[in-house]
């Protein structure tokens, strides 16, 4: 079966496709629609966003759409900057600028934990949206370590580690990130429907 999965984000569409990897299922982006639109990620949960995403370009295309939204929630920040993590520090969306907000907002705190988390909607068309959730807890660092990943990866230190996901590699990080246990959750609950078409 062909599974388009909605997003121009390319570190996000490189960790899909290395742990969504399953026989007889043919992985798009959207590199084949480059017409399609870009979705607006209005709502305020991630859920909604993630459902957004695949139900628009699902309506476009008539293809089964996966799609992710993300984003780091912060302990003391009261879950902030959560469905903004892209745009924390405003436009243009800069990771830089986003960790260096960050971690002055954190520059006096002494609660450090925090938690990504990843919602993956798929939509199989004609039928009721389904979605998955990944969480992976840890900390933020003091200082950005690491030149891997993107986004919030060079201040996150996930529990059980010393290391930043930027200081590990894809597959030490897809291993035990909020994006790899939405995927094996995906796997576990969609089997039937990812596997037939
Ligand atoms: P989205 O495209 O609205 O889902 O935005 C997700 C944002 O959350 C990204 O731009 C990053 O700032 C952050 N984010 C999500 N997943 C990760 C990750 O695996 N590592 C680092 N940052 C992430």
């Amino acid at each position: 079966m062909k599974l388009l999965i909605s997003t121009r984000n390319e570190h996000k569409l490189k960790e899909i496709r290395q742990i969504l990897s399953l026989p007889g299922i043919e992985i798009l982006d959207l590199s084949a629609f480059p017409q399609a639109p870009e979705v607006e990620e209005d709502a305020d949960t991630f859920e909604g966003n993630a459902i957004k995403k695949a139900m628009v370009l699902s309506e476009i295309t008539g293809l089964c759409t996966l799609a992710d939204d993300s984003g780091l929630e912060v302990d003391a920040l009261d879950g902030a900057p959560g469905v903004w993590s892209a745009r924390y520090a405003g436009e243009p969306v800069s990771h830089a600028a986003n960790n260096r907000k960050l971690l002055n907002a954190l520059s006096e705190e002494e609660d450090r934990g925090a938690q990504f988390r990843c919602v993956i909607a798929l939509v199989v068309p004609g039928e009721e949206p389904r979605t998955v959730a990944g969480i992976c807890r840890g900390r933020i660092s003091a200082v950005p370590h690491g030149e891997a990943g993107f986004g919030y990866d060079p201040v996150f230190i996930p529990d059980g580690e010393t290391r930043t996901f930027a200081q590990m590699t894809d597959d030490e990080k897809n291993a035990i990130s909020h994006r790899g246990r939405a995927i094996a959750a995906a796997h576990a609950a969609w089997a039937s429907i990812l596997s037939v078409g």
